[in-house]
């Protein structure tokens, strides 16, 4: 069973014996996997899906990104380019290449973690893992994403020192529009479709929502966003919200906020959703497609946490200590299945981490300054806190704020929406969060966690020297704004 890596090992009782498995093979458990073969451990990876990366690189943020990027080149094509100067004949869409070359990107990707797993000596085992308890994992058949299995007869029973769950998450599903895997679908479905719907409703304005609404609005269907809560990309900035809304609106989306969906009936080709709005009035719409993107939880079916003694907190996630260790000894977990976002850096770091605190090492992820972007156009970005937490908690600061209108460089790109905001300590100057909405705010947003992982001021930022003509001269800006003294703003 084991595909891939070093040498075997025997246990005393004959399967195979490991310092580290790790089970599920998402950001968080190959990370975890390498950086512990790295760190010296012998160490396995079991994962039931058929490549390795998880949801992240198989159907989530990989093939999501890879389709906004070409959705977004159609839609200059279309629209965009005109006022460059640039004159196209007729612009016609091929989405079976376009559904092809994400599939290609997938499979570099996925087949890349399998070099790196490979040339680090970790033993990649294909299968769903079940716990058995403290050092023994048992590997049995693999299942489907919706069904992992637990394991039918041909078991393999992995012994080692030390176990990582990272099985990661999967999508909710809605009481009053369950999934039916055509018309009312989850994200993955959405990555897929073979053709463009006429008329789509998203349920949920995050970060699933409306990437996914962005994209099959640019290739051309007629999207709603329904939103429960009375902003989109709730819990972010509140400007950025707005600013966000305003944006899409302008590209064609139709948004309503504060809705609550009553039912979904799906017949023939189509579906009904109704919903009622906040000041009392009621919605019905007539679609070819759902998506229902509100979010998701965390996938610990067939792992045998109930069984071992692995214990789950209210919302379902495992329950973990400062360094990630669950109840049971020498039992530890990371990434989506846990408390915190569900991101991929995030579990990432956290693989980093678990793997360097279990070989004596100081592992540590410092979770005020994980970065968080949606990749629409313009992508907002933000990090560290916002101003309603600092208000909240009552801490003093001072902000600045540069909008993309006064960028050299965003003007001649033609991109000129949105602004960066800084917020610092009123006393201390240190950087407390960053909020941008705009061009590239995905990268944008690097440098002010970089700056606030360093424990740095708006005054370093605005010190430092920043190339001209960029983007990044904007966050420069919206440092000495805090301070008052922007020069190419007021
Ligand atoms: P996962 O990636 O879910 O991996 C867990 C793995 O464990 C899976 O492969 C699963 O098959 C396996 N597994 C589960 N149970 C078992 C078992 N019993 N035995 C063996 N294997 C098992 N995050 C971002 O940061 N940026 C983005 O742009 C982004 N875009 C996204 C877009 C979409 C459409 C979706 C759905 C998610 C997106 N995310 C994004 C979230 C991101 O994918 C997750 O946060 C990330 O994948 C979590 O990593 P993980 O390792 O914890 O879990
Ligand atoms: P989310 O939590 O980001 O957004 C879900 C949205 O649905 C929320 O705005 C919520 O208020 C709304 N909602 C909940 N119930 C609803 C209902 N009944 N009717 C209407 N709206 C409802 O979740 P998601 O967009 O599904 O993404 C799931 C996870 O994946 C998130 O944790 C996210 O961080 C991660 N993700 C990240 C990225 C990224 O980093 N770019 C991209 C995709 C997904």
């Amino acid at each position: 069973m084991p595909e891939q890596g070093s040498e075997k090992r025997q246990s005393q009782k004959g399967g195979e014996r490991f310092d580290l498995v790790v089970v599920g093979a998402g950001p968080g458990g190959y990370v975890a996997a390498i950086r512990a073969a790295q760190l010296g451990l012998r160490t396995a990876l079991v994962e039931r899906r058929s490549t390795l990366g998880g949801t992240c690189l198989n159907i989530g943020c990989i093939p999501s990104k890879a389709l906004l990027d070409s959705s977004e080149q159609y839609a200059k094509a279309l629209t965009g380019l005109a006022d460059h100067g640039v004159k196209v004949g007729d612009v016609e869409l091929d989405l079976a290449t376009m559904m092809k070359r994400k599939d290609r990107v997938v499979r570099q990707l996925t087949r890349g973690v399998a070099s790196l797993t490979k040339a680090n000596g970790v033993v990649v085992y294909a299968g769903a893992g079940r716990v058995l308890g403290a050092g023994r994992v048992a590997v049995g058949a693999s299942g489907d994403a919706s069904d992992p299995g637990t394991g039918g007869g041909n078991e393999t029973v992995l012994e080692s020192d030390y176990g990582v769950l990272a099985p990661g998450s999967n999508a909710i599903e809605l009481p009053v529009a369950p999934f039916d895997g055509t018309k009312v679908v989850s994200s993955t479905e959405a990555l897929s479709f073979d053709a463009v719907p006429e008329r789509m409703i998203v349920i949920g304005g995050g970060a699933i929502g409306l990437e996914m609404a962005s994209v099959w609005a640019r290739l051309g269907a007629e999207v709603t966003v329904l939103e429960r809560l009375p902003t989109l990309i709730p819990g972010w900035d509140d400007e950025l919200a707005a600013g966000l809304r305003k944006e899409l609106e302008r590209q064609g989306l139709a948004v309503h906020c504060g809705v609550n969906v009553t039912e979904c009936r799906a017949e023939g080709a189509r579906a009904t959703v109704r919903a009622e709005q906040s000041e009392g009035s009621a919605l019905e719409l007539e679609v070819d497609r759902v998506l229902v993107a509100v979010g998701r939880r965390p996938y610990t079916v067939g792992l045998g946490l109930e069984e071992c003694g692995v214990e789950l907190d209210d919302g379902g996630r495992i329950s973990i200590d400062d360094d990630f260790r669950t109840a049971v000894e020498g039992v530890y977990a990371i990434g989506d299945a846990v408390r915190g976002a569900m991101l991929a850096h995030k579990a990432q770091e956290e693989g980093v981490a678990v793997a360097e605190l279990i070989a004596g090492r100081a592992g540590h992820v410092n979770y005020d300054v994980v970065p968080s972007v949606v990749y629409t156009w313009p992508e907002v970005a933000a990090v560290g806190r916002s101003e309603a937490e600092l208000t909240r908690d009552g801490v003093p600061f001072r902000s600045g704020t540069f909008p993309f209108s006064a960028n050299g460089r965003a003007l001649g790109m033609g991109d000129s929406a949105g602004f960066v905001k800084l917020l610092a300590h009123e006393d201390t100057d240190r950087l407390l969060g960053a909020h941008v909405i705009g061009p590239w705010a995905s990268d944008l947003i690097g440098e002010c966690a970089a700056a606030m992982e360093l424990g740095g001021s708006a005054e370093d930022l605005a010190r430092t020297v920043h190339a001209h003509p960029t983007l990044s001269e904007g966050v420069k800006e919206a440092a000495l704004g805090v301070d008052g003294r922007m020069i190419h703003g007021l």
